[in-house]
């Protein structure tokens, strides 16, 4: 079979699976985008993500996943849904990022192993990379002239923007390949770097992990005091850059996309009184540092100081029982929420607390004994 007709069968594939844009690039290392990994990793920009940053040099060559591979086909299958209203409640609702209201990876998933079982069947092998530290799937989507890198490091298709999760099939069979990146279409404007909330888009593509809140939501630790604010009511992810970027908006005005049938928000009171075993079933999808639930609270804490209402018995309930927490990165945020919404009786009866974190927290807030 030539490898044209190779490259239309799987594309047929694809289509069958939903995704949405399909290209097919080389093999060969991507030398530009292993560049300018190590150049961000030692300009500590990747903050403590791991991820591609973790091995730049096996995440830029695919023959380190298929070691005689030749070729990858590189999927894109569109998130892109609109969410249904939220009635308000007095502890609020967080946001969730709009990629994960549904399971997308895991329907890309499928469609990207019926491409490799179809190569496989051909005589060809071939191996599935999705989102996985293997590959930048992103710089393989550029060569295969998917779309082109936008200011907020995202691919964006033509006519359609950003809104994709990203999947590739590495092989060695031959096929009709792409190599062609497209020109840059987002030409002067800047609106994603004027509407990221906390600057994190430091250059045209280039993001500052430790500034950026999709990352420090998913990041372990204390959450850095001077992005807290700026969370809002993100318990996870956050759309601003791809929701500010015209291509998008454009996309969204031309063909209102579909109502979501997922989960679009959480609610406050769930994060903060679930115990762990339940909060890991309803959100154990996510990326959750160490798997370990508290970080969700730590999130929720800071959204719950964010937008509750202070008046309301049931938000200093809330407070009250994380303040007097066992965990000390669950009490060092209920201590900052207890100062944010003015329950200083609250932050007082922390003060003599023999906690480290706790007391590094009362110094900031200004609540030092
Ligand atoms: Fe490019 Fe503008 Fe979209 Fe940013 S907002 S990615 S600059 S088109």
């Amino acid at each position: 079979m030539s490898a044209q007709a190779l490259s239309e069968e799987l594309v047929a594939i694809a289509t069958a699976h939903d995704i949405d844009k399909v290209g097919v690039c080389s093999a060969e290392v991507f030398t530009d985008v292993r560049a300018a990994l190590h150049e961000r990793k030692a300009a500590g920009l990747s903050a403590d993500m791991q991820f591609t940053y973790r091995n730049p040099d096996r995440a830029t060559d695919p023959r380190r996943s298929l070691s005689d591979a030749e070729t990858i086909v590189v999927c894109a299958r569109s998130y892109r849904r609109s969410a249904p209203e939220t009635p308000p409640t007095p502890t609020g609702t967080a946001a969730i990022a709009e990629y994960v209201w549904e399971p997308h990876y895991g329907e890309l998933r499928t469609g990207l192993d019926a491409i490799a079982q179809h190569l496989r069947e051909a005589g060809w092998s071939s191996r599935v990379l999705m989102d996985d530290n293997a590959l930048v799937d992103r710089a393989a989507a550029y060569r295969a002239g998917i779309g082109w890198w936008g200011k907020n490091s995202n691919i964006l298709v033509p006519g359609i923007g950003s809104k994709f999760v990203l999947g590739s099939v590495v092989t060695n069979a031959p096929l009709d390949v792409v190599d062609e990146p497209l020109e840059d279409q987002c030409g002067p404007c800047r609106r994603c770097i004027d509407a990221c909330p906390t600057d994190a888009i430091v250059a045209d593509g280039v993001i500052d992990s430790n500034r950026c809140l999709a990352w420090l939501v998913q990041s372990a630790g204390v959450f850095p005091h001077e992005f807290r604010v700026a969370l809002g009511n993100r318990i996870y992810g956050c759309d601003d850059c791809q929701t500010s970027c015209p291509p998008n908006l454009l996309s969204d005005r031309r063909d209102a996309p579909d109502r979501t049938t997922g989960i679009t928000t959480a609610a406050v009171r769930d994060l903060l009184t679930l115990d762990d075993t339940a909060l890991l079933a309803k959100f154990g999808a996510w990326y959750i540092p160490r798997r370990e639930p508290k970080y969700l609270r730590r999130n929720a804490l800071i959204v719950l100081a964010n937008t509750a209402d202070p008046a309301s018995s049931e938000v200093r309930q809330l407070i009250e029982r994380y303040v007097r927490s066992n965990d000390e990165i669950e009490k060092a945020h209920a201590v900052w929420a207890a100062d944010r919404l003015g329950y200083d009786d609250l932050v007082a009866g922390c003060r003599a607390d023999g906690s480290e974190i706790v007391q590094a927290e009362l110094s900031k807030i200004g609540g030092k004994p």
